[in-house]
């Protein structure tokens, strides 16, 4: 068995007593039945009444159910007891005006971009108008050019580009969806050269390849398609023209033209229904293998002779957007926050995504209004925020900690964050001296589809992941299973990029942070940002019955109450310290697989072979050299995680023996260490070419776009043949991690004096 006694014993709960609780010297009893008494104030038939309601028309920025949701969640949280208020930013967030896909031609095609209503689903019940095929922050344009097919449009798919010898300059391009994060597509289309863009669903991706259409089955039908924000999210997310400020009223704002995250091309969505008239009509060169999706055609990549045209106009003015703040002061700790957060706004009825997160949400906040009712308070201050406009570009959340990032730097303990809920595992990232307190709650929670606990479930699931899934990091998936596999070991959680309102507190701020879902299972992709994702679609096929809705609320909840309550700080040492000494494992293998390859490529390009090798009847190109990769000294790194691996183990040794008998002054100082102790992984300087993200261990890839690098100063570097940064941020990187272990041996120094 795992020791997970730590955690419980320090979680005593003041005021306990009137809920009738066996009080007693060790505290779990309290915790039990303080979860207990929470868990019973939450009801999925009222999850999926408020998911219904909230759900019942588009609830995108801008709409009128918009704010009308912010309201009625407003009044909720008043109802329950908490002190709310509704905080509004004036945004820019750009709609469509006028826009046009036109096939030009012999054949000529007009793309329908609108997804018709489906019978007995609320696209055909509502009665206010849905956001058309869009994609938010794209460059207004009219452009026509030649057609050229480029698979998920990332970059090693222009790398394949090149080697067929095809080029995108001027050119408009067509690329599916997936692999990557949306906004990457038409950025690196226009860093090659084209002047528009043009994403499709496959449906091998998220269509019938995978299963029946909805309303059949759950998959993406022949009109849907994904709606989404293409704002450059790797400079920094959030209201463009206010980077860094809150986007209040009288906000200093920059000219649009000055807005370094609006894209410069235009770029449209379609569905897979249009798709197929335009990539059946390429000529050219049959694209390669695993570039072919599921449409029954064949895939070609396309000499530019097959002309489209492409026109989006937007109005580009300021929306107001309505975040609903509540909050629930702590008794003990009144200046140390535990805030907990999911959006409400959708980018039409939302019923997935975000708003079975939003109904746990709401479900968590009305059992806290319950327990306070019946004489508990928390320790901390519980802080709910239910953002608006992070469809858009993560701009509730974003703004609102703007607006209060020096009070948040100060007070901000944790961020707990979910967005949309599905069912089956429990999918966690974020900080991962968090781990120990993940584990803790998982542990003590029953899956209700196996009546094992939910961690049980996951850890066997990290574990088959790394023998059955073929994703590209293996080793790291190896190390994963590896951890999960030991009972000793808290079970692992990944980093977290972006992609939700985690990403300011985490990557801005340096807050700690946790985003939690249930996945794998009843998943929405196929609906995901169409009009098909619905309360009825969401009850049908993602969550029946709201058994995994009512589940997160249960689980979040658990670690809001934790958190609230815990005296000692709930980070562990050990766990991350073994994380970034994986982190730089892979980061050394990545360098040494690097210049292997560079070196294998010399002597292709060197013995002409991509020439020899090529079919000389059909066009090829040859790629361009890799840089050759020299050594770098990882010296100043691997001392900063030996030194880290040793305070690490100490710190939490120290912990264990002394943590849940300290008090007073000592109480107090290890808090002052250790509550902001996540906030010494920032750096001022930020990431190279980024200085918005300052956290030096997680951040989006450049090339990613939600997904996460670690040590991403150094790991990008690496990748992107940046040698002189990579030995930069070796430096910086060892820099924080070494603070880190300076607060770690003061804490510990504390723990352990007479
Ligand atoms: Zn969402």
């Amino acid at each position: 068995m795992r020791r997970i006694a730590f955690l419980t014993a320090v979680m005593s709960v003041c005021g306990v007593t009137a809920l009738g609780a066996q009080a007693d010297e060790t505290g779990p009893a309290d915790q039990t039945a303080l979860t207990k008494t929470f868990d019973g104030a939450i009801q999925p038939n009222e999850l999926r009444d408020w998911l219904k309601q909230l759900a019942s028309q588009p609830n995108h920025v801008g709409s009128p159910h918009d704010k009308a949701n912010a309201e009625w969640i407003l009044a909720q949280f008043k109802a329950w007891g908490w002190d709310a208020h509704i905080e509004q930013f004036e945004v820019l967030y750009p709609t469509p005006v006028h826009e046009s896909l036109e096939l030009v031609g012999a054949k000529p095609f007009k793309a329908t971009l609108q997804e018709p209503p489906i019978k007995g689903d609320s696209s055909a019940t509502a009665t206010q108008p849905a956001l058309p095929a869009y994609l938010a922050y794209q460059g207004d344009g009219d452009v026509k050019g030649g057609l050229v097919y480029v698979n998920y449009g990332m970059k090693e798919d222009y790398d394949t580009l090149e080697r067929l010898g095809v080029s995108v300059k001027g050119k408009i391009v067509i690329v599916r969806y997936g692999s990557g994060w949306r906004g990457l597509k038409p950025k690196l289309a226009y860093e090659h050269g084209a002047i528009g863009c043009i994403i499709y669903s496959d449906p091998h991706d998220d269509g019938y390849a995978l299963d029946a259409v909805y309303p059949k089955g759950p998959q993406r039908p022949p009109r849907g398609f994904q709606r989404g924000s293409v704002q450059d999210m790797t400079l920094y997310p959030g209201d463009p023209l206010t980077p860094d400020t809150g986007a209040t009223k009288d906000a200093k704002r920059l000219k649009i033209a000055d807005a370094p995250t609006i894209l410069k091309i235009p770029a449209i969505p379609i569905s897979y229904a249009d798709a197929k008239v335009f990539l059946s009509a390429l000529d050219g060169q049959v694209a390669p293998e695993s570039w072919r999706g599921s449409l029954p055609i064949t895939y070609r990549v396309g000499s530019g002779k097959v002309l489209v045209h492409l026109a989006v106009k937007s109005d580009w003015s300021l929306k107001p957007i309505y975040d609903v703040i509540a909050v629930m002061k702590g008794a003990a700790y009144p200046d140390q926050w535990i805030i907990r957060g999911n959006h409400h706004d959708g980018w039409v009825f939302g019923g997935s995504d975000p708003l079975s997160g939003q109904v746990a949400l709401l479900a968590e906040a009305k059992a806290i209004g319950a327990l306070v009712r019946q004489g508990w308070r928390p320790k901390r201050t519980i802080v709910y925020g239910s953002w608006d406009g992070e469809e858009p570009g993560l701009l509730g959340s974003t703004e609102w900690a703007e607006t209060h990032a020096d009070e948040l730097k100060h007070k901000g303990v944790l961020y707990i964050n979910s967005d949309n809920n599905a069912r089956g595992f429990l999918e966690v990232g974020g900080s991962q001296d968090l781990e120990h307190f993940v584990d803790a709650v998982a542990a003590k929670l029953t899956d209700p589809e196996t009546g094992v606990s939910v961690d049980l479930r996951r850890r066997a699931k990290l574990r088959i992941d790394a023998v059955l899934s073929g994703a590209k990091d293996k080793d790291h998936q190896k190390a994963v299973a590896k951890m999960a596999a030991n009972p000793d070991r808290d079970t692992p959680i990944e980093a977290l990029g972006s992609g939700s309102d985690y990403a300011m507190f985490l990557q801005h701020l340096g807050l700690p942070a946790l985003d939690v879902r249930y996945g794998d299972e009843g998943d929405s992709g196929g609906v995901y940002h169409s009009r098909y994702d619905t309360f009825e679609h969401h009850s049908r096929f993602v969550d029946p019955g709201f058994v995994y809705d009512t589940l997160l609320a249960r689980t979040i909840g658990h670690m809001v109450l934790a958190a609230a309550d815990a005296d000692v700080p709930v980070e562990r040492a050990a766990d991350f310290a073994e994380e970034m000494a994986q982190d730089v494992s892979e980061i050394k293998k990545i360098a040494t697989d690097k210049r292997e390859a560079a070196e294998v490529q010399a002597g292709l390009l060197r013995d002409r072979a991509f020439a020899l090798a090529a079919d000389p009847t059909k066009a090829h190109g040859t790629p361009d050299a890799l840089l050759a990769v020299p050594q770098f000294d990882f010296a100043p790194l691997d001392a900063a995680v030996t030194r880290l691996k040793t305070s690490a183990q100490a710190y939490d040794d120290a912990l264990a023996a002394h943590g849940a008998t300290l008090s007073g002054e000592r109480l107090a100082r290890l808090q002052a260490l250790m509550l902001n102790i996540d906030q010494t992984l920032m750096s001022d300087t930020g990431l190279p070419g980024r200085p918005w993200y300052r956290n030096l261990v997680y951040a989006p890839g450049t090339l990613t776009g939600y997904g996460a690098k670690t040590l991403p100063g150094v790991r990008e570097a690496i990748e992107q043949q940046r040698w002189a940064d990579a030995n930069t941020y070796i430096g910086l990187t060892a820099g924080v991690l070494n603070a880190f272990s300076d607060r770690l041996d003061q804490a510990t120094a504390v723990l352990d004096a007479p």
